[in-house]
């Protein structure tokens, strides 16, 4: 793993996604290192040559955030690095920011799969709108070890129900679904008591990543390889169009909080 600090002006950046004004990425890169990260083309925009997953640069500033440029406004900790991966416990940055940012008034959704974020309770609880997405897209380890390193599913569900037990506000993203393997129904049911909504997005091939997936796909799930070559390779969007309308229902009949994404 090749670790470097980087001086940034700041680590702030305005957000185009819908309802969030700013965007926080402590770092550049992730060592969560995810077969099918979308994230992934941060890469090009860097000198490294490492692989994705390889490389870390830990974002250091002296800019101060303004009053006027946080009050009442969202944001999102983070869109292209998990904010609480494991290199977070030596550097400290996400909780850093969180320091400064508790001085405000304002609303903060975080997204990481990590454990390690119960370990700034203190500060989340001083945060009036805090939300916090976990995501997975399996309860089976095994599957989960071959797409991600780090942070077990039996980690993810316990801290999201530490999380939901400190009155956190808790989402679990379902994503992203892989067809055929992501079995969202027991997911649901095994988090439904400490989870308060859930968010769904299905798995999306860009070309950067589409190869190792798809053999992944024919190594280690090989009967479903020709659906998935279907979906990613001849385009048919029927199992993804199908697969929504039996979401909904699902969602809607258990009166489930629910979006897609
Ligand atoms: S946790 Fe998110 S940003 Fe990190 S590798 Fe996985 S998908 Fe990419």
């Amino acid at each position: 793993m090749k670790i470097k600090t980087v001086e940034v002006n700041r680590y702030i950046t305005k957000s185009k996604i819908e309802g969030i004004d700013f965007v926080i990425n402590p770092y550049v890169g992730c060592p969560n290192a995810c077969i099918y990260c979308y994230a992934s083309f941060i890469k090009q925009l860097t000198s490294h040559k490492e692989e994705w997953g390889n490389f870390l640069d830990v974002k250091t500033t002296n800019y101060v955030l303004k009053k006027r440029s946080v009050n009442g406004k969202t944001y999102l900790m983070s869109s292209t690095t998990d904010c609480y991966n494991i290199y977070e416990e030596k550097y400290r940055v996400t909780r850093k920011i969180l320091e400064e940012l508790v001085k405000f008034d304002f609303n903060l959704i975080i997204e990481t799969k990590n454990s390690l974020i119960l370990r700034d309770l203190d500060l989340l609880k001083q945060i009036k709108n805090v939300k916090v997405i976990m995501s997975l897209n399996t309860l089976d380890d095994k599957i989960r070890s071959d797409l991600e390193k780090y942070s077990s599913i039996p980690d993810r569900l316990d801290t999201l129900k530490e999380l939901h037990e400190n009155g956190i506000y808790t989402i679990l993203s379902i994503s992203p679904i892989f067809p055929y393997i992501t079995d969202y129904k027991e997911i649901i049911n095994k988090t439904c008591d400490y989870v308060l909504e859930y968010r769904f997005s299905f798995l999306t091939l860009k070309k950067d990543y589409k190869r190792e997936v798809l053999k992944y796909i024919k190594d280690k799930h090989s009967k479903y390889y020709m659906e998935y070559a279907k979906i990613y390779l001849l385009n048919d969007s029927s199992y993804f169009d199908n697969l929504k309308i039996e979401i909904e229902k699902y969602c809607q009949d258990l009166k489930i909080k629910y979006q897609f994404f």
